[in-house]
């Protein structure tokens, strides 16, 4: 493939900032094939290299047939059936240990009786044969990686300044990502609040998600300019556009020292209405940089990130020594601790959490649904954990995905059952420790006067709620367009919310995405929000609207966008707020 150069290719915006690295593929499929002549008393055991190599390939392929199979079914692990069908296809073996016995080397054999048989399917005019040419194409491809030995590509082969680019970042990819050199992501598939767009965020990094094919076009290697503030990413760029980039990257740098003056100032309006600005976490090594940028608490600790990557349920005993060191750290300040919301895109790979296939895993087994099916293997040591952790600093205990009173009253009964059960073996908590709710099914949202009576606090969700209200997927590249904040039913459930906890004179926080994007901030200031929890790297942006703006200026604002109904008026507001 020659090299693309000065391509610009658009997607979604997902975490803002410039970056410039080199392109780190994590799945590299280019396998360089040449002819090796292979002497005669060498043969045999080149016939055996390519026997080890079906056979290595056989085991990949039995395991995603159980692991498609665990996931989603047989019907689908058929898939991977037919990958093992053809692998173990004799005439293909018979004519590749032909080539070998002439003097072919194994990697050259496999792709001259492959690219045969896929030239033969090509010809063929049905476009089922057609179809089964990928099939063919993927087992020579994994044969051909187990014989070169090739693996699938580590963060750790890092070197210098990088963008990955990937297909799809899944939350299990995302959580072992922390290393410096990594400047950007750009993927295939997501939205605005895709996993992939959350955890950028909270690295502080650039990214653009649903670009389609661009994990095709791109190579490693090749030169990126990533500008997450306008969803651009730059392939190959001319020395001209670098150097373009480069100044808007050191300007980029003097905004953010601009923005740290700001770290002593109390968080107030002009007329000096206080509000809070939390953090989100997802890990407990993120409170530094909750610390760093003075966020005065955690509003959303994501626990379900603990449970990736690994073959067993977390013990109380982990879930308690990751809650203590974010609770001990935060030295008083409050940590919102989210009860598991597994499910969805966020899927754990082992014994109960199987679930089989979901046609609709967003509308599935979900958090906090999970959990009060599986109490005793996932809830309950979960509240314990945190429980304990509780008696050594400020805890809130936070629920996802509550739907209703029933499922509210539910838990919280198994939270009383767990309660009792440790004042009995005398292990200290917080008897006084909050109980929240995440609002983001909008059914929760229309009775909030109902569900303000039960709870301590609640935090507004707005990933969920804007997917749920307007019937749009939130990791959906298609339909991105439509998925948004501003569409006045939205608006009127979080105002609902808000009006309605502040009569049982509960606080409101809002930890979605929302509340991190500082062009919604007077407008939720008005609707009187009284928590913003945003990730580390957008708290000072949220602080200087605020300490730019009057109460009273906000309040019109949103007293305006509440009438609006379509986009245009909306947009000639929101232009009017971008001149604040
Ligand atoms: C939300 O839905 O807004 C939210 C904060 O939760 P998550 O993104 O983890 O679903
Ligand atoms: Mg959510």
């Amino acid at each position: 493939m020659s090299k693309l150069e000065n391509i610009i290719l658009k997607g979604i915006t997902a975490s803002g900032g410039v970056s410039v690295g080199k392109a780190f593929l994590l799945d590299d499929d280019d396998i360089c094939l040449i002819y090796r002549e292979i002497p005669k008393n060498a043969r045999e055991n080149e016939k055996k290299r390519f026997d080890d190599a079906i056979e290595k390939t056989r085991q990949e392929f039995k395991e995603i047939y159980n692991k498609i199979n665990d996931i989603l079914g047989e019907n689908y692990a058929h898939i991977a059936d037919t990958h093992i069908l053809i692998l173990d296809d004799m005439n293909m073996r018979k004519d590749v240990y032909k080539l070998i016995e002439e003097g072919s080397n194994a990697e050259y054999a496999i792709f001259k009786v492959m690219d045969k048989v896929i030239r033969s399917f090509e010809s063929i005019k049905d476009d089922y044969f057609k179809e089964r040419k990928v099939d063919i194409q993927e087992v020579a491809k994994k044969i051909l990686t187990n014989l070169l030995g090739k693996r699938k590509r580590s963060f750790r082969d890092l070197k210098e300044n990088s963008i990955v680019v990937a297909h799809n970042l899944t939350p299990a990819d995302t959580v072992t990502i922390k290393e410096k050199l990594i400047k950007g992501f750009i993927t295939d598939v997501g939205g605005k609040t895709s996993h992939t767009a959350i955890m950028a965020q909270g690295l502080g990094i650039p990214a653009v998600v649903g670009l389609k094919v661009v994990s095709s076009q791109i190579k490693t290697g090749d030169t990126i300019i990533l500008n997450g503030n306008t969803g651009e990413v730059i392939l190959n760029p001319s020395a001209e556009l670098l150097e373009k980039y480069q100044k808007e990257y050191d300007r980029q740098n003097e905004v953010i020292k601009e923005l740290k003056k700001l770290k002593d100032l109390p968080i107030e309006t002009l007329d000096k209405r206080s509000v809070l600005i939390f953090a989100n976490i997802d890990n407990p090594d993120e409170v530094s940089s909750v610390l760093n940028n003075e966020a005065k608490g955690i509003g959303l600790y994501r626990t379900e990130f603990m449970y990736f990557n690994r073959n067993s349920i977390p013990c109380e005993q982990e879930h308690f020594e990751a809650y203590y060191r974010v609770v001990k750290e935060m030295s008083g300040y409050p940590t919102t601790i989210r009860t598991v919301d597994l499910g969805g895109d966020k899927l754990a790979k082992f014994g109960l959490l199987k679930l089989g296939r979901e046609q609709n895993p967003f509308l599935g087994l979900r958090a906090i649904r999970l959990c009060l099916k599986y109490p005793d293997d996932i809830f309950i040591p979960q509240l314990r954990g945190i429980l304990r952790a509780s008696a050594f600093g400020k805890v809130r205990l936070m629920y996802p995905m509550i739907s209703g009173l029933d499922e509210l009253r539910d838990a919280n009964k198994i939270l009383q059952d767990v309660k009792q059960d440790l004042r009995k073996t005398n292990i200290s908590f917080d008897e006084d420790m909050e109980v929240g709710t995440m609002i983001e099914i909008p059914s929760a949202a229309v009775i909030m006067d109902m569900i303000a009576k039960e709870v301590d606090f609640v935090s507004i969700g707005t990933n969920d709620l804007i997917q749920y209200t307007l019937a749009v997927d939130r990791i959906n590249e298609n339909v991105a367009n439509i998925y948004n904040p501003m569409h006045p039913a939205v608006l009127r459930l979080i105002k609902h919310i808000i009006d309605n906890a502040h009569k049982e004179k509960i606080e409101v926080g809002m930890c979605g995405e929302m509340a991190g994007d500082p062009y919604y901030t007077p407008i939720l200031l008005g609707f009187g929000l009284d928590e913003f929890s945003v990730s580390p790297f957008q708290v000072l942006k949220i602080k200087k609207v605020i300490c730019g703006v009057s109460f009273e200026q906000a309040r019109a604002i949103s007293a305006k966008i509440l009438k609006c109904g379509d986009k245009e008026s909306i947009s000639k507001i929101v232009s009017a707020i971008q001149m604040i």
